[in-house]
């Protein structure tokens, strides 16, 4: 059993733990295409006024978001 009482992938669990890198969307470049979204494992990017917004909280810093936006609208932040 893991945490909070559910099971977790241990990677994923380290992934979050060791995370260094934020990521952001710089919503003057964001058309709102949703595929960050969608390529999201978890579930961390939300729509706000039709522009892709990051959860912080969620995130846990894989990077796929950025490599799947057409328009060069997520940055990657050192923590
Ligand atoms: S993939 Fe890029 S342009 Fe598309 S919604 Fe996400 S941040 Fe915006
Ligand atoms: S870095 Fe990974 S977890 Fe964070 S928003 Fe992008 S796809 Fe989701």
């Amino acid at each position: 059993m893991g945490i909070n009482g559910e099971y977790m992938n241990l990677d994923e669990y380290f992934a979050k733990q060791e995370k260094k890198d934020t990521y952001m969307v710089e919503s003057q470049y964001c058309v709102g295409c949703g595929r960050c979204k969608m390529s999201c494992p978890e579930n961390a990017i939300k729509k706000i006024n039709g522009i892709s917004f990051i959860q912080q909280d969620v995130c846990m810093g894989c990077g796929r978001c950025i490599e799947v936006c057409p328009h060069g609208a997520i940055v990657k932040t050192k923590a």
